[in-house]
């Protein structure tokens, strides 16, 4: 009989906010949840297939499941059972693979876990156009709340798996994500992060974008605060930025993804956009934004990135006014156009230039942060890390550190920021 389970989330926000509210769902249906190094009688793992290291990651998250509960059932679901769904099935300890159609029906397939159903449900995601019913709180920690209002892509990057496994983009109608923000700010949340495959095409039945979304969110909700998770350069309108200017509660924080700094390697990519007309937009948002922070997605060792290529995205991203950079590495996803042209790069070369960046990340943050030395932030505390230390985040997306007595979790606090550590800052409490 299943009576516990445990949640393993790989992968990006969007499947941490479903995992969340699947695991809402279970828990409602009277199942307990228990930590992931705790044994239960089911381990649900959240997969990801974005890369081969994510790839990788699900196979180990299973090993690492078996370990833990070794007696148990484990069921995986997501994009990485939707990929490769026979060889997930055919490692040892698998009981359960579900697609991205199945997953938020996984109480049901529990059930007849318990009847011997185990076994793959993957249905194909073509045409599957319906936004999955969520209408349960997400809730990624205790204070910030990942909320997802919109669901799969219709672009096209060549390198990129994701629209097979999540389908075409279609968003959640505005009405339930204005009743979601409301009951996330009657638990007690303080901040929703607006989530998605590529959140900036929200586009409601009635045309309604992102924008709108933003600003009934803000009139509808008293929400204190609210980010969006990461957008594409290409729907960052002059409206959007006037907004996050303008508007106190919206975060200045943009998450905006270049994969690459050279023209021949985003035309290849087929992104909709060349290095000066990012250029642009970044310079435009740190003129517009006072202490704006803009993070970035590079992709290293795509197929004919050559030494020039690499050197152009090193300068470009230098000088870029960038506080830091998630970089990846390539890897051909299979059915991708990608997939087809000759993976060129060693893998030893990709390693390099990926650590090469990811220097180059730490500097871009160090510098970042050195610019709000001595000066005061409110920060969102989350969750004590040692006895007397809390971390939190300011809305410009600066990891606070401060050591104090009193709990201020879930509080937005004025802080001082008085010393730098590798990706945080120290801060002092100033009001209480
Ligand atoms: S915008 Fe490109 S990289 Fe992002 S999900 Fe869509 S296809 Fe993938």
């Amino acid at each position: 009989m299943i009576k516990t389970f445990s949640f393993r989330t790989l992968g990006c926000r969007l499947n941490h906010s479903e995992s969340d509210s699947i695991q809402y769902d279970l828990t409602r249906r009277g199942l307990k949840a228990v930590s992931c190094l705790e044994p239960a009688d089911l381990t649900v793992i959240n997969s990801c297939a974005v890369t081969r290291q994510a790839e990788a990651k699900t196979r180990g998250a299973i090993a690492a499941s078996r370990r833990a509960s070794p007696g148990g059932k484990i069921a995986v679901i997501g994009c990485c059972s939707h990929f490769c769904p026979d060889k997930l099935m055919s490692l040892p300890g698998v009981d359960l693979v579900l697609g991205n159609c199945e997953k938020y029906n996984l109480y049901e397939y529990i059930l007849t876990l318990e009847w011997g159903g185990n076994g793959i449900y993957v249905s194909p995601i073509n045409g599957y156009g319906a936004f999955s019913p969520i209408g349960v709180a997400s809730s990624g920690s205790q204070t910030r709340a990942f909320m997802k209002v919109q669901d799969g892509c219709d672009y096209r990057c060549t390198f990129c798996i994701i629209p097979f496994l999540r389908g075409k983009a279609r968003s959640r109608k505005i009405e339930a994500c204005i009743e979601e923000a409301k009951l996330l700010e009657d638990l007690g949340f303080q901040e929703i992060v607006l989530t998605g495959v590529n959140v900036g095409s929200y586009k409601a039945e009635d045309g309604k974008d992102l924008c709108d979304l933003i600003e009934l969110l803000l009139r509808n909700s008293g929400i204190k605060r609210l980010r969006i998770s990461s957008i594409e350069p290409d729907l960052v309108s002059d409206r959007l930025i006037n907004m996050v200017k303008n508007e106190k509660r919206l975060c200045r924080h943009f998450h905006i993804p270049l994969q690459h700094g050279s023209d021949e390697i985003l035309e290849s990519m087929h992104r909709k956009y060349y290095i000066k007309d990012f250029k642009e937009l970044i310079d435009k948002l740190s003129r517009e934004i006072p202490e704006v922070c803009i993070g970035t997605d590079v992709l290293v060792g795509f197929p004919g990135e050559n030494e020039e290529n690499f050197v152009e995205m090193y300068e470009f991203l230098e000088k870029a006014p960038f506080s830091y950079l998630h970089v990846f590495r390539f890897s051909p996803r299979l059915g991708t156009v990608a997939s087809g042209l000759e993976d060129d790069i060693t893998p030893n070369e990709k390693k390099c230039r990926s650590s090469i960046l990811r220097n180059l990340s730490c500097l871009k943050k160090r510098n970042f942060l050195n610019r709000f030395l001595d000066k005061t932030a409110i920060v969102l505390f989350e969750k004590r890390i040692k006895d007397e230390c809390l971390v939190g985040l300011t809305d410009n997306y600066i990891r606070v550190k401060a050591v104090v007595n009193r709990n201020f979790i879930n509080e937005l606090v004025k802080v001082k920021l008085k010393r730098v550590n590798i990706d945080s800052v120290e801060g002092e409490i100033i009001s209480e």
